[in-house]
């Protein structure tokens, strides 16, 4: 179930966010006492409340508002039960000194802001034995593991436990705590007004992770990153999965840079079923490969892995997407033959691994390719691993070709005014392929049509390299149609850089 938490600083918007949500199939509120301004008016707001709530009121050193006395806040919270509220959130160290009555049920919560205590389970078993309905424990995640953990805590616990990790690097604890045996899992009313570190809106956990539906038999995929907060391949996959109908859920975890091997050898522990895997991981996670296609072979990097019985199994679906988003723009033709493509010379502009996998795809396919970067040895090394040529940045005007690929982050949002090759040096024959996909309309694509050249955008390469992992992990055509809306849906919505 999901527990949706209202803070509002007035008596009739909490009261009208609450109506709201039950409209919308809510069944569990949580209600912010320490947001309210003046006189807390408990009794309005249990009266004709049209589901159940849980009533909360925070100090400043647990993530609250609360700005008055400690002796005022115990007051409340005893109100609270005395009007019979459904729950009341009490904190570890005042539960003892606030007595059952009535039907309130009593959440036993312990916070931490700094880290996810050691030992959770010692933790647990106090918080249990203060006459707890509910035990919940909300913790800042400062590694993966600390994720499971608290997951494996929500598990092992016979009361019904809530195990939060806060931060980014905890969202999976949020998203899978139901498929561990949590009674519920917070969520806020509005993805912009979030009242703990890291808490995802009601719409998103509902809508896009089906939180409701995941069960002990869900399947586990992800995407690995650091950052991860902007990636869109959760809602390209979740979206995907529930048009195909698969019980699974598609994760995002940050995982930073030195964290990578401790990660990928508990996956076990999740479980963990399949990953995407981007910046800073696609060459470390091959360290864990038991197994590697054709591509990661001679790319050196992997955006896809799978996790069977054998081991890990490493594929990159980055150099075929972009070679057949590049020949179903120029035949119209969604199941390219092998042969050429119709470009005869291309220059690639960027040197990490998007470069490397878009001029290894090409060259693959009969192109002359002259990779370019902002940082020469980059496309250096790039050129001598592909077998083509490199340039200077500021000559990569001056090479002849029919095909331009921006393979950089310029344009992408919020530097929408920004484009990588200047359009006086566009022409009518060109084919210009920009892998950014947030905006879809770059400002070079937008260039690029108005001299009449053929565009294919980066959006066409990031479904169609999400569909390729869709078919490795589950075995059944990709939604294709599906990811496609659901990716620019978000990319017209998203706010920041994608
Ligand atoms: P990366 O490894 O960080 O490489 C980025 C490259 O862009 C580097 O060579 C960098 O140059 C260059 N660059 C950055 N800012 C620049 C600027 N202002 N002017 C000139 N060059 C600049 O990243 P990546 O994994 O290759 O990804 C690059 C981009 O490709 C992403 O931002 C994303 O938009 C796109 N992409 C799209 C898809 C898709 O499916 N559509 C998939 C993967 C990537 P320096 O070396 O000098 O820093």
């Amino acid at each position: 179930m999901i527990c949706v938490s209202i803070g509002r600083g007035r008596h009739r918007h909490v009261i009208a966010e609450h109506k709201h949500l039950v409209e919308n199939g809510i069944g569990l509120v949580e209600l912010r006492l320490d947001y309210l301004q003046g006189e807390v008016q408990v009794k309005r707001l249990l009266r004709d409340r049209p589901c159940p709530v849980i009533m909360t009121c925070r100090r400043k050193s647990d993530g609250g508002r609360w700005e008055h006395s400690e002796e005022a806040r115990l007051t409340l919270l005893r109100t609270a039960i005395v009007e019979g509220a459904d729950y009341v959130d009490l904190e570890d160290d005042v539960a003892a000194g606030v007595r059952r009555y009535g039907v309130t049920k009593r959440i036993i919560s312990h916070h931490d802001f700094q880290k996810t205590p050691a030992d959770l389970t010692l933790l647990h078993k106090r918080l249990a034995s203060m006459d707890a309905d509910v035990v919940k424990i909300a913790a800042m995640a400062n590694h993966p593991t600390d994720n499971l953990r608290m997951l494996q805590m929500v598990h092992a616990s016979r009361l019904p436990t809530v195990g939060i990790c806060m931060g980014d690097i905890g969202a999976p604890t949020r998203i899978l705590g139901g498929r561990c045996g949590a009674p519920f899992t917070y969520a806020t009313f509005n993805d912009d007004r979030v009242l703990a570190p890291g808490q995802i809106g009601w719409r998103q956990m509902r809508e896009m992770y089906r939180y409701d539906s995941i069960t002990a038999a869900t399947r586990i995929y992800g995407v690995v990153a650091d950052p991860v907060g902007h990636s869109l391949s959760p809602v390209v996959h979740n979206a995907a999965l529930a048009a195909a109908g698969i019980d699974a859920v598609y994760v995002p975890f940050r995982v930073p840079a030195e964290q990578i091997d401790e990660f990928l050898s508990a996956a076990s522990r999740w479980p963990l079923s399949g990953l995407s895997v981007t910046i800073p991981h696609k060459e470390s996670v091959l360290r864990h490969a038991t197994a590697v296609d054709g591509l990661v072979q001679s790319i050196g990097a992997a955006n896809t892995l799978s996790f069977t019985p054998a081991g890990i199994e490493a594929a990159n679906t980055d150099a075929t997407a972009a070679v057949e988003s590049l020949a179903a723009a120029l035949r119209g033709d969604e199941q390219p033959q092998n042969g050429t493509l119709g470009v005869k010379t291309a220059v690639v502009l960027g040197g990490g691994g998007a470069a490397r996998a878009v001029a290894f795809g090409l060259k693959q396919r009969g192109v002359e390719v002259t990779v370019t970067s902002r940082t020469a040895d980059r496309a250096k090394k790039i050129a001598a691993e592909v077998g083509c040529k490199a340039v200077e940045w500021a000559a990569r005007h001056r090479m002849p070709s029919d095909c331009v690929v921006n393979a950089t982050p310029v344009g992408m949002h919020p530097n929408v005014d920004e484009t990588p090759y200047d359009k006086e040096h566009l022409r009518p024959y060109m084919v210009v392929f920009d892998t950014v996909y947030n905006p879809e309309n770059t400002l070079f694509i937008k260039e690029a049509r108005s001299v009449g050249c053929r565009t294919v955008t980066g959006v066409e390469m990031f479904v169609r390299q999400a569909a390729i992992q869709f078919r490795i992990w589950h075995g059944v055509e990709p939604p294709q149609q599906v990811m496609r809306d659901a990716l620019k849906r978000a990319t017209a919505s998203a706010k920041q850089p994608g």
